[in-house]
């Protein structure tokens, strides 16, 4: 098979204790310097490609930590983004694997259909009733790919089952920029508070918000695990649809968009993918939009990057009142707010923002970040990882969610949705759980008065 260059691998070996599959599974094949060895071996001719092989690149979470950690500069990011799609081979899974992949690629990306299979679970998710079923083991009867996803199922908010953001949000006071907003297909549903906090910041900071109504999925869910054709549908729609509200005589008018945010690490690292992904040959509707996609790719930003870069409005930034500590006193000087800041793989390792959300989060008075002593590595939700690899993703979230805790901090603070779930299911075990919220919902809590 042909593959970016393995060649600069010089098999050193430091990037295996920040490789989250060598750290729960412990072989070499499990590892980043394993797995480019097999890549070798393969191009080679001295190994196939099997189900026992594709085995261990599946175990790769796609965390890119080796990539940072990396002294030769090997892009191993490249290497499996290259071999993913390969592994989807239907040979090199079971009939019952390629079945769950499938329903999960034809529920995830689309809001609507996770919303029909999501309202009768509304009296279940967050309730006497679910602890109940999770007690008892009920929910073990139907196998550990669905264990896992109703482990992870959060309380389900009314606003989840509404699509009634107006397209265009106006921004207080004297308009400085102008954004789309990417509402990301996962997010909306399981934490639809963060897309309310985004635009509450957004707006009090002077810039004007975008929401093309009818979006769907960015493509993150299935660019991850290799599904490059409904990735480039996926992706397609989404281009389509800040198309079909902004321009002469569209409901939100004609000027075109200083930036397009999203407030999800894993979407944001897609969506700054579009120029390759819909460039790369086969696609079809990329032939018809190259510039666009590459427009498009070019304006997205992390809502945590942008607003680094373009500043808080002043009358923001002084509005900013303390948080509050649990127990409801305002954080003092003496008594700062402490929050672990847990890094998203796909904002650090994907997108090289590390100062950006810790800077922002600085702003909030007497608030103090705690580096927890694990920030870099996987917490083991990865997009499906934690569903597809219940067990090695369960084993890295206890890792994290022990680690937050166990840095003395109030609460934590995670950027991506996927993480957020992940840390939150296993923050219940830990032996001093303390809230996950988004920054950007500090900084609208700490906007709102603490
Ligand atoms: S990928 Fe980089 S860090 Fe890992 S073994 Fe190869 S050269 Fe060393
Ligand atoms: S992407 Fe993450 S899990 Fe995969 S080899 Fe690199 S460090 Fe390990």
């Amino acid at each position: 098979m042909s593959l970016p260059a393995t060649d600069p691998c010089v098999h050193c070996g430091f990037c295996l204790p920040t490789c989250a599959s060598y750290r729960v599974l412990a072989t070499e094949m499990d590892s980043p310097r394993g797995r480019i060895h097999t890549l070798k071996a393969i191009a080679a001719g001295e190994l196939e490609l099997d189900a026992t092989v594709a085995s261990h690149f599946d175990s790769c979470l796609g965390c890119f930590a080796c990539v940072s950690a990396c002294p030769s500069g090997v892009r191993y990011d490249e290497l499996i983004e290259a071999t993913r799609p390969k592994l989807n081979a239907p040979e090199l899974r079971t009939p019952a694997q390629r079945a769950f992949r499938r329903l999960l690629f034809s529920l995830l990306p689309y809001p609507q259909r996770l919303r029909a299979l999501l309202t009768p679970l509304r009296a279940y998710a967050g309730t006497p009733l679910q602890a109940l079923a999770r007690r008892i083991g009920l929910t073990r009867l139907f196998g550990p790919g669905v264990e896992a996803m109703e482990r992870l199922l959060p309380p389900l908010e009314p606003e989840a089952f509404r699509d009634d953001a107006p397209v265009l949000v106006p921004a207080e006071g004297t308009r400085r920029y102008r954004v789309g907003l990417v509402l990301g297909c996962v997010q909306r549903l399981f934490d639809p508070a963060v897309n309310s906090a985004a635009l509450q910041v957004l707006s009090a900071n002077g810039i004007e918000v975008v929401i093309p109504p009818a979006q769907g999925c960015c493509g993150a869910v299935t660019h991850h695990q290799g599904e490059l054709e409904q990735t480039r549908e996926l992706a397609s729609d989404l281009l389509q649809c800040f198309d079909a509200v902004i321009g002469p005589g569209q409901p939100a008018g004609p000027e075109p968009l200083d930036a397009v945010l999203v407030a999800a690490s894993g979407c944001g690292h897609t969506l700054k993918a579009y120029s390759s992904l819909l460039a790369s040959a086969g696609s079809e509707e990329a032939a018809a939009s190259p510039e666009a996609a590459l427009a498009f790719a070019g304006r997205v930003a992390d809502i945590q990057e942008f607003l680094e870069r373009v500043g808080l409005a002043e009358a923001f930034a002084a509005a900013l009142q303390p948080l509050r500590h649990g127990d409801g006193t305002p954080a003092t000087a003496e008594r700062p707010l402490q929050v672990a800041y847990h890094d998203a793989c796909h904002m650090l390792h994907g997108q090289g923002l590390r100062n950006e959300p810790r800077q922002l989060l600085r702003r909030i008075p007497h608030l103090r970040i705690i580096e927890a002593t694990e920030a870099g590595v996987c917490c083991g939700s990865a997009g499906i990882y934690n569903l597809v690899q219940p067990e090695e993703a369960a084993e890295l979230g206890r890792i994290k969610a022990a680690d937050l805790s166990g840095s003395g901090a109030d609460l934590a603070a995670s950027a991506n949705i996927g993480c957020s779930l992940q840390i939150r299911r296993h923050m219940e075990e830990a032996p001093r759980p303390i809230p996950v919220l988004h920054p950007i919902q500090l900084l609208a809590r700490s906007h709102a008065g603490g």
